[in-house]
């Protein structure tokens, strides 16, 4: 039978860049994709779906409430209005229009200003919000952040992230505490992070997540918090949440992933050191090439393998090797954050053993008669 692959002509990928969303993200398990079939096959009163899932969710992760979106992206959108239209028919109907005059600045860090991929000032407007930066790109303390608050904000948002500047920057318990002391609600972005709770318990109102990234769910997203800004969110439902609905096998497929999430034994960072070991043994025996282990940045139990290329020898610079393994049928991407350096990662996260030998394959070519 003829394969998807071979119908649109489409590359073949083995992805040592991490979760990355210009790749397909990550792949379910297989129990997530049955359930993902039996909702699409299956009807339901789609307000109790929204609200029974996101009771169990909220549950699980001991949190007032929950409900599943379709992207992170859609959650910093969706937050934003719900924060500024709250329970206002008018508003929720003419979210941009409304002469009305309501407090629609949303203060952040300026250092959390980023560009995920689409920038956080573009999702902040298209919920409504206005951007209103505080502190430096290089500092924000909770004073800097306190000092940006008027009668004019509806929330402060913090992007948990490595996108964002870690440096001098305040905790999310930190900005918690500012948002307590001035009375409007704390939003955290924390589409990539791991952890499920810690973010709600040091304070927020609503806290985000992706539901591709760490979770490897399908593609949606989750917005947890206190019961009376989730039902605020769930109402844009009717408003800016329509053009970004999730569909009900999102919704059942995420709330799954999520309850497999909490008890899957992810593979450690020893794990992957021991699976890369005779890889990076079989790169050190190519010339030119040297590899070796390196950990995580910020700090998570992820261990990569570092390549570093001998761009004089080769004759080629790291950028062009990159883009020379990305051609043929099956291209490789690394996490190419140091290419200017000579040197690449290999996250090994969502690449199989298999997969491991053909890229060291690929480079042996590569560099073969030099
Ligand atoms: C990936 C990411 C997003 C967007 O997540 P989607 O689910 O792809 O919309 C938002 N914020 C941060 C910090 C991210 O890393």
């Amino acid at each position: 039978m003829q394969s998807i692959y071979e119908k649109y002509q489409l590359k073949h990928v083995i992805n040592a860049s991490g979760r990355m969303t210009a790749l397909g993200v990550s792949t379910p398990t297989p129990e997530v994709v049955e359930r993902v079939t039996y909702g699409l096959n299956h009807y339901f009163e789609i307000k109790d779906l929204v609200n029974k899932t996101g009771a169990y969710i909220a549950h699980l992760l001991n949190v007032e409430d929950a409900v599943v979106v379709s992207c992170a992206s859609a959650g910093i959108a969706q937050a934003v209005a719900a924060v500024i239209v709250r329970d206002d028919d008018d508003l929720l109907l003419n979210l941009h229009s409304s002469s009305k005059v309501i407090p629609r600045e949303i203060v952040l860090p300026k250092g959390h200003n980023v560009n995920f991929g689409a920038p956080v000032d573009t999702m902040v407007t298209l919920g409504g919000g206005k951007v209103i930066e505080a502190g430096f790109a290089n500092e924000c303390s909770a004073a800097q952040l306190s000092a940006k608050i008027t009668s004019q904000t509806a929330a402060i948002i913090y992007i948990k992230s490595h996108h964002s500047v870690q440096k001098s920057m305040l905790s999310v318990s930190e900005a918690a505490a500012v948002a307590r002391q001035h009375n409007v609600p704390l939003i955290v972005d924390a589409a990539a992070e791991e952890d499920l709770t810690s973010y709600y318990q040091a304070g927020a109102d609503l806290v985000i997540y992706s539901g591709a990234k760490a979770i490897e769910g399908p593609t949606s997203g989750l917005v947890i918090g206190k019961k009376t800004y989730v039902e605020w969110v769930k109402r844009q439902s009717q408003g800016i949440g329509r053009a970004m609905k999730v569909g009900k096998e999102g919704i059942l497929g995420l709330a799954l992933a999520i309850e497999q999430y909490l008890t899957a034994t992810k593979e450690t960072g020893a794990e992957m050191v021991d699976r890369m070991s005779g890889f990076i043994e079989e790169l050190n025996a190519i010339p030119a090439i040297s590899a070796r282990v390196v950990w995580d940045s910020a700090g998570r139990d992820i261990a990569r393998a570092e390549i570093s290329f001998d761009e004089k020898m080769i004759g080629k610079t790291t950028y062009q090797i990159m883009h020379e393994l990305k051609q043929g049928d099956t291209a490789i991407y690394f996490r190419e954050y140091k290419a200017n350096e000579g040197k690449v990662e290999a996250d090994i996260r969502s690449v199989s053993n298999e997969q491991l030998n053909v890229i060291a394959e690929h480079i042996r070519l590569l560099v073969k008669g030099i």
